[in-house]
């Protein structure tokens, strides 16, 4: 049975990267994955500019003015000055370009006015106060992102400010999502004996859309391989097939088997806590098929663990991972073997990070996750840890 890194590493090695791209206006943008370089039109800030309201002179005048200057003309947003007049100060405001002749801008808070025609300026304002200079953020044609880069709205707002009206991003993958279990009820219908009501088809939808797949309900089949055959007859135009359940050991674990006929299993377990029943394969040259657990605990971990590096590999990009540095709040113990993925509250204290292992960690108790919000990982030849030790959380 493959460890996790193993089994990740079969998928990263399996997927077929996007080929398909589309170019998109920036406010549609968000959440795709850039499919070339992105570099800027323009310089950021485009002009020397002031970054406060107030007077903008020339330290040379102002040393040998003794502070005192007269003051000429206006700068202020959207157009260009006139030169400054040498031996005079110009009143400027923020982002207003400075004037040719000038090279230091005084706050107006610093300033007084001495009654006459003239006002004061500190005289130890150092040469450049308060100047943004053309081009200190970012210059034209500098590259600000590379391809993959998965957009959010603070890169989106930058791309503008660098002048990109249009990203050329990977166009979205087609995700199928099916549930199978002669059990499961859609919520809303009655329960007869012995059914449940469905939950990972939904949970499974939503974090592909929020990873900004354009997922397809597949809806529920019995664990009828012929059923499910049917159902997955054009799978092959997909770049993502996802079912839940029928995917362990049972009589009824029929998707092994289906896909067995219909394509290519890479593997079929890993040695993992919730999760161990989790299939992955690809189903002629585009469609990659995930078989997660039925247990609702076990098919939210497996997405995270499995489903989100091949989406990100998908894009020509690598999965943003965050472990951190923990301090247990309670102590667990267990017979190592597997790794393992604990539901946990996390919060933090004297500036340290505190996880707590909740009660409840059967992979049916979806309940937990109310208090979820994060996992401790335990490697697979921990027997567990006490409070107050170090251990490995990944928040949520
Ligand atoms: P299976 O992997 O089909 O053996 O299912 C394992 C457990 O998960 C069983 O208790 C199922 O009833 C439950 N289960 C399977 N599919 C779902 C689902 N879509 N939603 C909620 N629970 C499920
Ligand atoms: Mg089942």
């Amino acid at each position: 049975m493959l460890t996790l890194q193993e089994a990740q590493a079969a998928i990263l090695t399996r997927v077929r990267a996007a080929d398909r791209m589309e170019s998109v206006p920036l406010a549609r943008a968000c959440g795709r994955f850039a499919a070339h370089a992105l570099n800027a039109a323009v310089d950021n800030p485009a002009f020397d500019n002031s970054a406060m309201d107030g007077y903008a002179l020339s330290s040379r005048d102002l040393a040998t003015s003794a502070g005192m200057l007269p003051v000429m003309g206006e700068s202020s947003c959207g157009s260009a000055p006139r030169k400054l007049t040498p031996g005079t100060a110009m009143r400027i405001f923020t982002g207003a370009p400075l004037p040719t002749g000038a090279d230091t801008v005084v706050m107006q808070e610093d300033v007084r006015h001495d009654g006459g025609d003239r006002m004061h300026f500190p005289q130890d304002t150092p040469t450049g106060n308060h100047v943004r200079r053309r081009g200190d953020d970012f210059r034209a044609g500098e590259p600000l992102y590379a391809p993959g880069r998965r957009l959010s709205a603070f890169d989106l707002a930058l791309l503008s400010a660098a002048g990109i009206a249009e990203v050329s991003v990977y166009a979205r993958p087609r995700a199928l999502v099916v549930a199978t279990g002669d059990e499961l009820v859609a919520p809303g219908q009655p329960l007869r004996p012995g059914q449940i009501y469905e939950s990972n088809r939904l949970a499974t939808l939503l974090q592909l859309e929020a990873l900004g797949a354009e997922a397809v309900d597949g809806g529920t089949v019995h664990d009828d391989p012929a059923a499910l055959r049917a159902l997955l007859k054009d799978a092959g135009d997909y770049d993502f097939i996802i079912t839940s359940g029928g995917a362990s050991v049972g009589d009824h674990d029929l998707v092994k088997q289906v896909f067995a006929e219909i394509g290519e299993i890479s593997f079929w377990k890993a040695r993992i806590k919730p999760g161990k029943p989790v299939a992955f394969g690809r189903v002629g040259a585009r469609a990659h098929f995930f078989a997660l657990p039925g247990n609702p605990v076990s098919s939210l971990v497996t997405f995270k663990l499995f489903v989100e590096p091949a989406f990100y590999a998908w894009h020509h990009c690598q999965q943003p991972v965050l472990e951190l540095p923990a301090i247990a709040a309670n102590d667990f113990q267990r017979r190592p073997g597997r790794m393992e993925f604990l539901r946990a509250r996390l919060w933090s204290e004297s500036g340290e990070l505190k996880a707590e292992v909740l009660a409840g960690q059967g992979s049916h108790q979806i309940g937990t996750l109310r208090h979820t919000n994060g996992f401790i990982r335990i490697s697979e030849d921990s027997s567990g840890f006490a409070a107050g030790q170090r251990v490995h959380v990944l928040p949520l």
